[in-house]
């Protein structure tokens, strides 16, 4: 399975500066390599720039949030089918961002996974705990219970999306999860996904997200249980997001 390289801009960049960027990753990275994917998550706003820029170019882009219904009296939301217009191959779900911000809870968030798939993009649900979670051994069960709403009622579907772990602590902190830490959580999830969904094919990629720069992409990649990497602040700038993607 090819590994998953994220870009997550959240709230970065106009319409210019997305361009700038797009053409300077293209001119630089030339072809991917065949054993990773490339996804680039721009502001909404935004989109229409990825759509125009990356057809017929080796990388994919998607968004970062969605609304659960296809169409109606939803002021300032926008819908999977939209996002499917626009070309999308994948959506981000339950960023802690969307949790701890906005209030998403594992029910809308579950909501929003079924909605996206119905039109065929594939969601990356994000799941992680917070400091004082795991400082009271709660880390386990923190994901567990993420996960079991996120996907009550798709769990026949498992293989058509992927999970970002994501602990709390780590995004924007510049305190990455160790290798070890992550690769336990990696496993565990893996195990929940097997009893969720026995005749999964293990096509759900597990990534890890939280400080992750062109220091230390390498030693998490090059791990099996890693499936790939969401990258927030290290995404922003051409030359350590190639970086990034190159350490494979
Ligand atoms: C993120 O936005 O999901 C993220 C992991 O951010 P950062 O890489 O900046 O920690």
């Amino acid at each position: 399975m090819k590994k998953l390289i994220c870009a997550n801009w959240k709230m970065n960049k106009t319409t210019g500066e997305t361009e700038s960027f797009l053409r300077e990753l293209l001119k630089a990275l030339g072809s991917l390599e065949n054993s990773v994917e490339v996804v680039i998550f721009p502001p909404f706003t935004s989109l229409c720039v990825a759509k125009e820029l990356l057809r017929g170019s080796p990388l994919k882009y998607g968004a970062q949030n969605c609304f659960y219904k296809e169409w109606g009296a939803y002021t300032g939301e926008i819908s999977p089918l939209m996002l499917k217009d626009l070309g999308c191959s994948y959506t981000i779900v339950g960023h802690s961002e969307r949790r701890n911000l906005f209030g998403e809870d594992d029910e809308t968030i579950n909501k929003k996974l079924k909605a996206l798939l119905k039109v065929g993009i594939r969601p990356i649900l994000c799941v992680g705990e917070k400091i004082e979670e795991r400082n009271a051994n709660l880390t386990h069960k923190v994901i567990e219970s993420q996960i079991r709403i996120a996907l009550s009622g798709i769990e026949g579907e498992v293989d058509e999306l992927d999970i970002a772990y994501e602990p709390v602590w780590a995004i924007g902190t510049g305190n990455p999860a160790t290798v070890e830490d992550a690769k336990e959580v990696h496993t565990f999830i893996n195990k929940l996904l097997d009893e969720l969904n026995p005749r999964r094919e293990g096509r759900t990629r597990i990534l890890y997200g939280g400080s992750v720069k062109p220091s230390n992409a390498k030693e998490f990649l090059k791990e099996r249980e890693v499936g790939g990497l969401l990258v927030g602040g290290a995404s922003l700038e051409v030359s350590s997001f190639l970086d990034i993607v190159n350490s494979l």
